[in-house]
C-alpha cells in the first residue's frame, strides 16, 4: 500500500477504509501525504471558499458536564454569563458580516436543549434578523426535536449546527450529562424539517489518532456536507485544562485524514486556530481546509474576515465576489435561497466576456440570441452616444422622431412585402401580447363591418403548436408548450389555448404529409373561435431548439387563409440572419398577416422589440369602432433603441459585413466540427443550421455542474433541460468557434 495508490482510489471516486486511513496517519512521509491530500482538496472539493459567523446570542451557565467548556455551570471557566442577546445587537452583527463578504450568520446559545419559551424568543429573533438582512441564517441550539426545528424553519433558518465533538467511543468519558446519539437525533429532526445540517467535533482532547479516524467515518456515515474542526483550547478552570497543546503536526495529519475520508465536504476551520501560526493556517487550507468561521468564536477570539479573506487566497481558492448578488438579487428562473451561481462580467468584446477574476470566455450565446454583432461594437457605440446628445427619449403618443422614423424605413424593405405597417414594443413577450391583441381587435373590427358577419366576433382563442416558445408575460406563456412552459404551475389561469403537435419532418428532411393533419383537424374544427395560429417559423427556440420542415409553413397558411385564421409569426429568435436567411420566413416564402421581432434588433444593445402588420389588418381594425389599436406602452419608440437598432441594422446589411457569408461559413464549420460528436453514446442528436448547433444529449443536463466546467474550458454556453446549443455573435473568428465547438463535445463527453 502506498499513499499515492490511496490518492488515486480516492480521485477514482472510491472510498477508503478506516484502516487504510490509519495507514495513511502513520506515514513518515508526512509532506506527501499532505500533497496527496491537497490534490484530493484541488480535483473534488469545492474551490469557492466558504465563510460563515457566529454569534454567541447566549452564553454561559450551562448546566452540561462537557469537559472542554467554559461555559459549563459545573466549573471555574471565564465565558461571560448573559441572557438572549437583543434582536438589534444580533441585526447589526449580522449586518456586519454581511457587508464583510460572509454569507452565513449562526445564532449559538449554550444549554442543553432550549424550552419552549425560548425557542419562541430565538424564533422571533430569526423573523427580525430575516425581515432586515438577508445573510442565511443558521442555528446551534443543542438539542433541539423535530418539531422546535419547523418553527426554526419557518422563521428562517436553513441549517442547524450540532457537533458530534469526538469520537463515538470517546464521547461518554468527555460528557455524561448527554449521548452522542441525542446529538444525532438532533440532527435527524433538522433533516426532517427540512433543514440543512452542520456538524464537526473538536480535536486535541486527548482522543487517539485510530479515534479522530472514527469521528471522519462517523460524519461520512451521517453524509454530512460541513464539519466545523475545532482545536482545543484548554480553558483553564475546565478538566481539560491541562491538556497538551495539539502539535502542528497532529493538526496537519488530522485535515489530511479528513480529506481523504470526506473529499467533496467543506472542511470548516473553526475555534482554536488562532494558536497556529499564519504558516500552519496556510497549510492546513492547503491541504484541505476550505471553509473557515470567520469572526470571534464562542470563547475564543477569531479571525477577521480580511484576514481570512487574505489566507484563503493565499492558499488557491476562489473568493465568491458575488455574494450581495446571492443575497439579493434574482436571476432569470432561479431560486433566492439556492440560486445558481453566477460569474460577473467587467467586459465584453468581440466575441468574448472578461470576468471579475479575469477569466476570458468565448461567447456562445450571444446573450440569447440578440448580441448578433458581438460586445463593444464602436459603430453602436457611436449610435448611442450620438442620440444620447440628442434626447434619450420623449414620449410616443403624438410626438415622432427621426430614429424612430429611420428604423421603419430600414426594416420594411427586410420584412415580408405585404407587411407595411409598424408597432414598436418594449421587449419580445410584449410584442407577442401586442400580436394576440390586434388579431383579436381584427375580428372584432370585422364583425361589426356587416351584420351577417357578427359571429366573427368570437374568434378570441389561438391555436400553435407545441414546444413552442413566445415569451414569459401572461398571454405569451398561454402559447408556450403546455409541459415545457408554465401551464402547470399558472394552471387555469391562463387562457385555454389549442395545441398541435411539433412537427416532425425535419429541416432539409423528407416531408411528411401526415405532419400537418392534427393542425388541420383543429382549424377545420374550430375555426369559428380561433383568431389566430401563432408560431415559430423553422427554428423553434427555447421550447426545444428544433428545426421543421418548410412545407409545415406552407400547408399552415394555406389552412389559415382557407378557414379565415391570422396567421402571426413570432421570429423574435430567428430574426436578422441567425437561420441563414434574413427572416426565416423566406425558407418557405410564406408571408404572415402579423411579424414579431426583437432580439437581435438592437444587435442586444437595449430592450426593443417590434410588431409588423399588413395593411389588411391595420386598415380593418382602424374602420370599426373604437378604431384605434388599443396598446401604448411608456417607452414606446425609444429614441435611443431605435437609433441603435438603425445603426445594427445598416451594419448587418452593408456590404462589406457580408452577414450571409458570414453565417454561411459559421454554418460550415459549426457542421464540421459538431456532427462527429453524433457518434457519441451521450449524444441523441446534432443539428446545425445557420449560425446555431445544436447537441441534443440522452439524458438531462446538470446546469450548474456543465456551466462550470464550461468556464473551466473559457466558453460561455448556457445548456438547458438535454439541449447544449450555441448561437455566436457574427464576428466569432474561427479559431474562436473552434474553441467553442471543442469545449463543448469535451464537456458533454464527461
Ligand atoms: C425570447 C423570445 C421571446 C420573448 O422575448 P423577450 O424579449 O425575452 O420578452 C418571444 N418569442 C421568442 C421566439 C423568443 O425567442
Amino acid at each position: 500500500m502506498k499513499i499515492q495508490d490511496l490518492k488515486e482510489k480516492v480521485l477514482r471516486g472510491e472510498n477508503i477504509t478506516p484502516t487504510e486511513a490509519l495507514f495513511l496517519a502513520t506515514q513518515p512521509e508526512k509532506e506527501e501525504l499532505y500533497e496527496a491530500a491537497h490534490e484530493i482538496t484541488l480535483c473534488l472539493a469545492s474551490r469557492r471558499a466558504d465563510f460563515c459567523s457566529i454569534i454567541n446570542a447566549r452564553s454561559g451557565r450551562c448546566p452540561e458536564d462537557c469537559q472542554w467548556c467554559a461555559q459549563s455551570a459545573r466549573y471555574h471557566g471565564q465565558a461571560d454569563v448573559y441572557d438572549l442577546l437583543d434582536k438589534d445587537e444580533c441585526q447589526r452583527q449580522a449586518r456586519l458580516h454581511e457587508a464583510q463578504g460572509i454569507g452565513r450568520f449562526s445564532l449559538v446559545i449554550s444549554g442543553r436543549r432550549p424550552s419552549k419559551e425560548l425557542l419562541n424568543r430565538i424564533c422571533d429573533t430569526v423573523r427580525h434578523l430575516r425581515r432586515h438582512t438577508s445573510i442565511q441564517l443558521c442555528a446551534s441550539l443543542g438539542l433541539v426535536n423535530e418539531e422546535g426545528m419547523q418553527a426554526l424553519h419557518e422563521a428562517g433558518i436553513t441549517r442547524y449546527h450540532c457537533n458530534l465533538e469526538t469520537a463515538p467511543s470517546y464521547f461518554s468519558t468527555l460528557c455524561s450529562t448527554h449521548s452522542q446519539e441525542d446529538k444525532i437525533e438532533t440532527l435527524r429532526a433538522a433533516r426532517s424539517a427540512g433543514l440543512e445540517v452542520c456538524s464537526g467535533g473538536i480535536i486535541g482532547m486527548g482522543e487517539t489518532v485510530e479515534q479522530r479516524i472514527e469521528l471522519a467515518f462517523k460524519l461520512k456515515e451521517l453524509d454530512i456536507r460541513s464539519i466545523p474542526i475545532n482545536i482545543l483550547s484548554p480553558i483553564p478552570g475546565t478538566p481539560l485544562e491541562h491538556q497538551p497543546l495539539l502539535s502542528d503536526e497532529e493538526l496537519l495529519t488530522t485535515v489530511a485524514l479528513f480529506r481523504f475520508i470526506l473529499p467533496q465536504t467543506d472542511l470548516r476551520f473553526a475555534g482554536g486556530r488562532k494558536r497556529f501560526s499564519k504558516d500552519t493556517q496556510r497549510k492546513a487550507m492547503h491541504i484541505g481546509i476550505n471553509a473557515t468561521i470567520t469572526g470571534d468564536l464562542l470563547t475564543t477570539t477569531g479571525s477577521s474576515a480580511q484576514e481570512d479573506h487574505q489566507l484563503v487566497r493565499e492558499a488557491g481558492y476562489v473568493i465568491d465576489d458575488t455574494l450581495f448578488d446571492r443575497l439579493h438579487l434574482w436571476h432569470p428562473y432561479t431560486s433566492t435561497s439556492r440560486p445558481l451561481p453566477v460569474y460577473q462580467v467587467t467586459r465584453a468584446e468581440g466575441a468574448v466576456l472578461t470576468l471579475q477574476s479575469g477569466e476570458q470566455l468565448v461567447d456562445g450565446m450571444s446573450s440569447w440570441w440578440c448580441a448578433i454583432h458581438g460586445y463593444n461594437r464602436p459603430e453602436l457605440n457611436q449610435a448611442v452616444r450620438e442620440q444620447l446628445s440628442k434626447m434619450a427619449h420623449v414620449m410616443f403618443g403624438g410626438l415622432t422622431h427621426e430614429p424612430a422614423i429611420n428604423l421603419a424605413r430600414l426594416l420594411l424593405p427586410l420584412v415580408p412585402p405585404s407587411l407595411q405597417k409598424i408597432f414598436y414594443a418594449d421587449s419580445g413577450s410584449v410584442s407577442v401580447e401586442v400580436a394576440l391583441k390586434m388579431a383579436i381587435q381584427y375580428w372584432q373590427a370585422k364583425s361589426l363591418s356587416r351584420p351577417d358577419r357578427a359571429c366573427l366576433a368570437r374568434k378570441q382563442n389561438f391555436v400553435t403548436i407545441r414546444n413552442g416558445y413566445h415569451g414569459d408575460t401572461w398571454n405569451a406563456m398561454s402559447v408556450c408548450d403546455p409541459v415545457t412552459g408554465m401551464h402547470t404551475l399558472f394552471g387555469s389561469a391562463l387562457p385555454a389555448r389549442w395545441f398541435a403537435p411539433q412537427p416532425r419532418s425535419r429541416f432539409g428532411g423528407e416531408w411528411d404529409e401526415q405532419d400537418i393533419a392534427p393542425l388541420r383537424a383543429i382549424i377545420e374544427d374550430h375555426a369559428s373561435e380561433l383568431a389566430a395560429l401563432i408560431l415559430e417559423p423553422i427554428v423553434q427556440g427555447a421550447g426545444g431548439m428544433w428545426f421543421y420542415h418548410p412545407q409545415y409553413l406552407v400547408e399552415a397558411a394555406r389552412l389559415c387563409r382557407e378557414h379565415d385564421v391570422l396567421l402571426i409569426f413570432d421570429e423574435i429568435a430567428t430574426g436578422f440572419g441567425r437561420t441563414g436567411r434574413m427572416f426565416a420566413w423566406e425558407h418557405a416564402g410564406v408571408e404572415p398577416d402579423i411579424l414579431c421581432i426583437g432580439k437581435a434588433l438592437t444587435g442586444g444593445y437595449m430592450t426593443m422589440a417590434a410588431v409588423l402588420a399588413s395593411n389588411q389588418v391595420a386598415d380593418t381594425l382602424s374602420a370599426y369602432a373604437p378604431g384605434v389599436f388599443m396598446h401604448g406602452p411608456t417607452f414606446m419608440g425609444n429614441p435611443l433603441a431605435c437609433a441603435v437598432a438603425c445603426a445594427s441594422v445598416r451594419l448587418l446589411t452593408s456590404p462589406e459585413y457580408d452577414w450571409q457569408g458570414r453565417v454561411r461559413r459559421i454554418e460550415r464549420q459549426l457542421k464540421e466540427e459538431l456532427t462527429p460528436a453524433r457518434d457519441l453514446p451521450q449524444v441523441e442528436d446534432v443539428r446545425v443550421l445557420g449560425a446555431i448547433g445544436v447537441i441534443e444529449l440522452k439524458r438531462p443536463v446538470n446546469m450548474a455542474r456543465m456551466q462550470r466546467r464550461f468556464v473551466q474550458e473559457g466558453i460561455w454556453v448556457r445548456p438547458f433541460g438535454r439541449l447544449a446549443y450555441v448561437m455566436p455573435p457574427y464576428v466569432i473568428e474561427p479559431e474562436q468557434l473552434t474553441k467553442l465547438t471543442q469545449g463543448l463535445i469535451k464537456t458533454v463527453k464527461e
